[in-house]
């Protein structure tokens, strides 16, 4: 009866089956997953690759409309049960409540993203660095990620378990030719990354970061004054692997990887995402 004539089927090819399609799509089946920035960029693409790989996610962010047009989007899109929960990283009360959220709603935090952060004034030079400015940079990608950590580790300690994730960036490895603040921050997020890793790593978590490159995002489009395009070009221009475009979803993979049981022993590690720019060259801008 079979189409396709002369070839024999058994129960070998639908465990096949079943490996292909489990591969790529399960990779987080039944994690749940808190990602702070989550309604743009780097936070909103990986919060769809989680969803797709069976993750129930929650998006903290403080863009309330855009996170819940996105959550609801990625919800259809996947079907895995995505949502939004107004969270200004700044405020203790406010991650308290969203890893509290998670909780209640899905039973346990499994990966905590720390992803949100803030370029600041688009002026790398010391003459320009303001008090308020850098304070402001600081207390969103330092202290909003550490309380985010704090928090994450309080409901992860009991269950021995747990992934816990930051966004550095290449300014934390090379100079970038961006703001003290923020230089300064992303060396902190690796600081805090190692700190943490072996404090939590007593608990059975497992703490590490991302660096990326600079790939096209609404707030990179809007700190740089480049469209997506032009980035793209660059990168290509300046590329240590050549003729391999980088976009926002690399840097969603990378965090995939992390927050997956394949990188079960990993821990303390800043994974750069730069096609080996930074052993080739000591400077981006
Ligand atoms: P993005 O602007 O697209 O996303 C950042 C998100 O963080 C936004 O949705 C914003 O609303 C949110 N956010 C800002 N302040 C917040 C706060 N106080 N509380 C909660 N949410 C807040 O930018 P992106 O490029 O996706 O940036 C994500 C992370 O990646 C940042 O930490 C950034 O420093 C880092 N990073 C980005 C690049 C890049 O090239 N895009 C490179 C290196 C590092």
């Amino acid at each position: 009866v079979a189409n396709l004539k002369g070839v024999s089927a058994d129960a070998n090819d639908i465990a096949e089956a079943a490996l292909y399609l489990g591969s790529e799509e399960s990779r987080l089946q039944g994690k749940a997953a808190l990602i702070t920035g989550g309604a743009s960029g780097i936070g909103e693409t990986t919060a769809r690759l989680f969803a797709r790989n069976g993750a129930k996610v929650v998006i903290a962010d403080v863009q309330s409309e855009l996170g819940h047009s996105v959550s609801k989007k990625m919800e259809s899109e996947t079907g895995q049960p995505v949502s939004y929960v107004h969270c200004d990283v700044t405020k203790e009360s406010d991650i308290e409540n969203a890893v509290n959220a998670v909780v209640s709603k899905h039973g346990k935090l499994d990966i905590m993203f720390n992803n949100a952060g803030i370029t600041g004034k688009y002026d790398p030079s010391i003459f320009s660095t303001e008090a308020e400015d850098f304070k402001k940079v600081m207390d969103i990608n330092v202290y909003g990620g550490l309380l985010g950590a704090k928090h994450a580790a309080r409901v992860m300690i009991p269950e021995k378990k747990g992934c816990i994730l930051f966004t550095a960036s290449l300014a934390a490895v090379i100079y970038g030719g961006v703001p003290h603040a923020y230089t300064a921050s992303k060396h902190a997020v690796v600081g805090i990354t190692k700190n943490l890793a072996v404090e939590l790593g007593q608990h059975g978590i497992r703490v590490n970061c991302i660096s990326p490159v600079a790939v096209f995002t609404p707030s990179v489009g809007r700190a740089m004054g480049l469209d997506e395009k032009t980035l793209e070009a660059v990168n290509l221009a300046i590329a240590n692997l050549k003729g391999v475009k980088i976009d926002v979803n690399d840097m969603a993979e990378a965090a995939l990887y992390l927050g997956s049981e394949e990188s079960k022993f990993v821990s303390g590690f800043n994974l750069v995402v730069d096609g080996g720019f930074s052993l080739r060259h000591s400077a981006l801008g």
